[in-house]
């Protein structure tokens, strides 16, 4: 009796969404794999270091660190579950379809990323041959859910909010993490193997030089990575969503938000939101239930205000696509493109503008990966404003430095602070004098980061 070859598998691809639970892109791909017999691949691929137009790198040594600590807890994770994460060195584009040929595997599932570099990985993807199918998933509310089609969401957050306030909307329940997940393909072909070993020797060289880049740990840090409360991928989440919880935080969130520096002040949600190790639906389930047990306060709903920030610069995206990311965003091509020169841009990035609460701003995101939301504004206003520096450079050191940097959320700030956006103010001009004393008052923060000489 002949022997039936083993099916091809089917590849999941991990994007943003490095996590198990609230995971509707790798349900389906398990549902899919069982339906079909197949064993499911799940892979990560570790883009090679790119060097953005404006000279500095993409991912910056924070954001690489923080990903190896998330990448290490999903594999553990998925061997819990009976899979295994397979992590390649190469750009997603040119790797997967070589690893497809390789395998015999024709199918991809992955999460959707509605921004323009992402969406080119996919169709290149395509392209190539193979059928990819994406899910979207990394918002609170579901596009479908909203009582306007995305191509009328209104240009202003306000009339956006009003309408999903007035409806009631209330974002699907997370789905629980699987119990089992479909057994990753044997890798044992003589094409396999050698694909294999070529990409780890790649993956030696790029380790080498990541080692290099790695910095000390940083103890003013307001998301300290290198301490064990904040370190790490869902498992340290899901915990620091407890914590906050249960330290009642919610309550306090609308009155100690715009502060400057700390660990409490702000939820420090965001670098979990962005790796996707922790998602919106999770904690808005998490914080109803805080509401229901504690009670609800303007704190506790300035909370889901700002997750809905969240997800108006995604469906934004979905409504405009590759014009959010012209010089002039939404004006357009032929409005002028912005004149800073590359030694003022270096100044700015390095904290070398000669006025204090900005250079202690920049000196912290340099050193630490993190910046509170009330200085990323500050810093984004001087750059754009008075800097007369393009918003998409600005934009490019904030993806470079940020541990929590998510595309569309960068994107949508900056253009919101350009006033090229939809913001109807046309704009948001930060006069650094007036929130010096009105956020560092005693000059506390600044010589945090600046010492005491060249504090104001
Ligand atoms: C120029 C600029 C660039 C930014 N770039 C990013 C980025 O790359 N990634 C990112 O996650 N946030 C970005 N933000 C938004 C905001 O500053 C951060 O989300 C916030 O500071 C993260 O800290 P936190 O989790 O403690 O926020 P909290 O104040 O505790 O807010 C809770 C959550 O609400 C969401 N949120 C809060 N403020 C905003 C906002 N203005 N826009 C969108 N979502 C918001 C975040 O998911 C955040 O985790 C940017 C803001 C500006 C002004």
């Amino acid at each position: 009796m002949s022997e039936v070859p083993p099916k091809p598998p089917l590849i999941y691809w991990f994007r943003n969404d490095l996590r198990l639970s609230d995971a509707p892109a790798l349900a389906h791909a398990a549902q899919l794999a069982q339906r079909h017999g197949q064993p499911l691949l799940p892979v990560f691929c570790h883009a090679p270091p790119e060097l953005t137009c404006w000279g500095f790198e993409r991912v910056g040594v924070h954001r690489q660190r923080t990903l190896r600590a998330t990448l290490s807890d999903l594999t553990v994770r998925l061997r819990g579950k009976g899979s295994d994460l397979l992590e390649l060195q190469g750009s997603p584009a040119t790797l997967l379809p070589t690893l497809c040929h390789a395998l015999g595997a024709t199918h991809i599932v992955c999460e959707a990323i509605a921004a323009p570099d992402e969406q080119a990985e996919v169709a290149a993807l395509r392209s190539a041959g193979l059928q990819v199918h994406t899910v979207w998933q990394s918002s609170l509310l579901e596009p479908a859910q909203l009582p306007f089609a995305v191509g009328d969401l209104p240009d202003v957050f306000t009339a956006f909010r009003q309408k999903v306030e007035k409806a009631a909307l209330a974002p699907p329940a997370p789905l629980p993490e699987p119990t089992a997940l479909p057994p990753p393909a044997p890798l044992d072909t003589p094409q396999w193997q050698q694909f294999y070993k070529q990409n780890q020797a790649q993956s030696r060289a790029q380790q080498a030089q990541a080692a290099i880049n790695i910095k000390a740990p940083e103890a003013r840090s307001s998301f300290p990575y290198h301490t064990p409360e904040f370190a790490g991928g869902e498992g340290a989440a899901l915990a620091h969503l407890r914590r906050y919880l249960a330290a009642k935080l919610p309550h306090s969130y609308k009155a100690t938000r715009n502060q400057l520096s700390g660990t409490g002040f702000s939820s420090k949600f965001s670098p979990w939101l962005a790796s996707g190790a922790l998602s919106a639906r999770s904690i808005y389930a998490e914080l109803k239930a805080f509401e229901a047990e504690h009670g609800a306060n303007e704190g506790s709903y300035w909370l889901w205000f700002e997750l809905l920030w969240r997800d108006y610069f995604r469906l934004l995206h979905l409504k405009y696509g590759a014009r959010l990311y012209h010089a002039r965003g939404l004006l357009g091509t032929l409005a002028p493109a912005p004149a800073a020169d590359a030694p003022t841009l270096q100044r700015w990035c390095q904290g070398d503008t000669g006025r204090p609460l900005l250079d202690a701003a920049m000196r912290e995101l340099r050193l630490t990966g993190y910046l509170s939301n009330r200085l990323r504004q500050v810093v984004a206003s001087f750059w754009v404003h008075e800097l007369q520096g393009d918003w998409r450079a600005g934009a490019a050191w904030f993806e470079s430095q940020l541990v929590d940097y998510d595309v569309y959320s960068n994107t949508g700030n900056w253009l919101y602070l350009a006033g090229l956006g939809t913001d109807p103010r046309g704009g948001r001009h930060f006069d650094v004098a007036k929130q010096t004393r009105e956020h560092d008052p005693d000059g506390r923060y600044q010589r945090l980061w600046l010492g005491s000489s060249q504090a104001q």
